[in-house]
Order: structure tokens, then C-alpha cells, then sequence
């Protein structure tokens, strides 16, 4: 268990992505890894207000039951379609968790993260109305999401002046073939104290070995029903995934240990959120986050895959 961020709220390791939840998975299925997680020590689960359109909230907060207390529960307001409903103004925020909390059965979120940047609202109208929530005690912790280095430096600077609730981590897209993210929200992260929460960590599977170079992706597989295998699956991406191979077959270790152990070990991340659709998978990845990569392990993987370009350095006066 690491606390996130700046908070004192503890959580697991290995987070549960609820996406798949009323969408490629049914409830059966979702409640049965939902409950695998709880087997394992999981206790973060991850949805959105548009995941399976509303049914992953629906789903989780009958999964876990009388379980409620005992776990972390985030979900994001992700702005829908429609005037009323789009973006992140106090109207919108406001409306958007009370949905939320009835679909999750739940009188309170733990963690309350603004899906996506609003460049038509401002962030003081937006973190105002989250501080609201939290005092009204109807969100505990808030959070950004896809938020560039720049719009997480706003958030704290307009938090901290406002003398309310600090976003205290940020979710964003990072795994082994999508580093971007290092070259300036990692760092803004870390400058503050508050936590990244990497998704994509497997890059839906294409970081776990089961998809093949010039092989047709597995049936029932997630890129195996999708039309993006092609554009995915790309020559560089399996170049990358034989480097990993190989340096896993050196120190003993398999590409999905790597995937998720290379970000586990990475100092501004307390939780890798990993999503499942059988409880097979939910064990594998509990063993997986739990391994500790050496420093020497670290630095051979993140040398065999893609590193974003340096960040901007002003010339210095000679
Ligand atoms: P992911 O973790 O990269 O991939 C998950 C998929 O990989 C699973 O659905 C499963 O697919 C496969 N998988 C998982 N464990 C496996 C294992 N041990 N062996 C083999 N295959 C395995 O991607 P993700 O689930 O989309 O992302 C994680 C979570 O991040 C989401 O659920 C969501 O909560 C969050 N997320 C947030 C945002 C955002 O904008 N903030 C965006 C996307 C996702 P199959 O079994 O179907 O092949």
C-alpha cells in the first residue's frame, strides 16, 4: 500500500480499470473479477461515468456490496454530449456526481477526477465547485486526468490560492510504448506532490506477449475484436516487445512483470491501474505489480523502449 500523492489515503499497488465493465464484459463477468481483486488486496477500482455508459458505476457499486467501505472508490465526470452536460462548469460537476453516486449506490466517491481539461471553463469555477463537493461530503479526494504539465501546474496554483481541496493525483497514458508523458506531467506531478496514476499499462494487452508479429490477434482478445489491431500492431511496437522479451529472458522475468513493474517502480506512481476481464488475469497482475525490479532492470528497460525528447532548456548565458 502507498498513499497518494500529498493525501493519507492509502492504496493498492495494483488498481482495477473498470472499462470493460457493461461493455465487452457483462455483469457475471465483471462481479467475478471484481471479486477476484478483492481476493488479491486490490482495493482501487477505477470507472468513469461513461464507461459502458453508465453501467461500469452500476456494476461496481453492486459488485462490491457491503464491501463499499473497505475499498477506494474513483470515478471520473467525464463531460457528455449535450449543452448542459458537456465540459466541466459547476452545473455540469455538480449534476455529473450526483448520477454517479446514485449509478454506484453510494453516498460518497472517494476520489472525484475531472476526466479531461475544460479549456471553456475556468479552473478556479471548477475546482471551486469540487471543493464543494468535498465539503458537502460528497467526494472525499479530487484528481485531474489527461491534464497536460502546464494545466496540473494551473490546478495547484489556483487550489492552493483558493485555500480549498488540491487535486491529489493525475491519471494519464503512460506504459513501455507510450512515454510522453515524462517529459512534462510526470515531472509537474512530482513538483507538487501529486501522484500519477498510469493507464494503459499494458497497452490493452499488447504489452502482455499474447499478440504476435504477423499473426492475427487471439479471438475473445480485446485488439482481436477491434479494427485498431492493424494500426497497433505496428512493426516498431513488436521491435519493442522483442527488446523487452529479451532482456526478460536475461533477468528472469516476463514481458507483463516488466510492463508493470517498470511503472510500479517509478517514484511518482503509487498505483498502476490495470484492467481485467477474468480472474486469471487479476492474479497475474497482483504477482506482477508485486515485483520489485532491480535499478539495474529499470535502466535496461527503459533503455530498450522509447523515450519522449528532452524537455526544453532555455541556452544559458555564457
Ligand atoms: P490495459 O490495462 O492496458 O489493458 C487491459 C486489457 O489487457 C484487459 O482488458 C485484457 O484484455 C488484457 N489483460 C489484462 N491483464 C492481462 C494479463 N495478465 N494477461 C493477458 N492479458 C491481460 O488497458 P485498460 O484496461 O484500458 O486501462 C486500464 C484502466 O485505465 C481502464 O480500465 C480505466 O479505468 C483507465 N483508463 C482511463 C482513461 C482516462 O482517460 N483517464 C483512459 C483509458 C483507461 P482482454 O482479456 O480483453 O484481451
Amino acid at each position: 500500500m502507498h498513499t497518494l500523492g500529498h493525501s493519507g489515503l492509502k492504496v493498492s499497488a495494483l488498481g482495477l480499470g473498470c472499462n470493460n465493465f457493461g461493455g465487452r464484459l457483462d455483469e457475471k463477468g465483471s462481479i467475478e473479477v471484481v471479486h477476484a481483486c478483492l481476493d488479491a488486496g486490490v482495493t482501487l477500482f477505477d470507472t468513469a461515468d461513461i464507461y459502458g455508459d453508465g453501467q461500469s458505476e452500476e456494476i461496481l457499486g453492486r459488485a462490491l456490496g457491503d464491501r463499499r467501505d473497505d475499498v477506494v472508490v474513483a470515478t471520473k465526470f467525464s463531460g457528455e454530449d449535450g449543452p448542459y452536460r458537456g465540459g466541466a462548469s459547476r452545473k455540469v460537476v455538480m449534476a455529473a456526481c450526483e448520477r454517479s453516486l446514485r449509478r454506484l449506490g453510494t453516498d460518497y466517491i472517494d476520489l472525484y477526477y475531472q476526466h479531461f481539461p475544460d479549456p471553456a471553463t475556468p479552473a478556479t469555477e471548477t475546482l471551486a465547485a469540487l471543493d464543494d463537493l468535498v465539503r458537502s461530503g460528497k467526494v472525499r479526494y479530487i484528481a485531474t486526468s489527461n491534464f497536460a504539465g502546464w494545466q496540473i501546474a494551473v490546478a495547484e496554483h489556483v487550489a492552493r490560492a483558493r485555500g480549498g481541496s488540491r487535486p491529489v493525483a493525475n491519471q494519464c497514458e503512460w506504459n513501455l510504448l507510450r512515454r510522453g508523458v515524462e517529459a512534462e506531467v510526470v515531472p509537474a506531478c512530482a513538483a507538487h506532490g501529486i501522484a500519477v496514476v498510469p493507464y494503459f499499462p499494458l497497452a490493452s494487452g499488447l504489452l502482455t506477449g499474447k499478440y504476435r508479429r504477423g499473426e492475427p490477434a487471439p479471438k475473445g482478445t480485446r485488439l482481436g475484436n477491434s479494427a485498431l489491431f492493424a494500426s497497433w500492431a505496428t512493426p516498431v511496437v513488436f521491435d519493442v516487445v522483442d527488446r523487452l522479451a529479451a532482456i526478460g529472458q536475461q533477468y528472469g522475468r516476463s514481458l507483463l512483470e516488466l510492463a508493470v513493474g517498470w511503472l510500479a517502480a517509478q517514484p511518482a506512481v503509487p498505483s498502476v491501474l490495470v484492467g481485467a476481464t477474468k480472474p486469471e488475469q487479476v492474479a497475474a497482475n497482483a504477482q506482477a505489480v508485486g515485483v520489485r525490479l532491480s535499478a539495474e532492470e529499470v535502466a535496461a528497460v527503459s533503455a530498450a523502449t522509447v523515450p519522449p525528447p528532452p524537455p526544453f532548456e532555455p541556452a544559458r548565458r555564457r
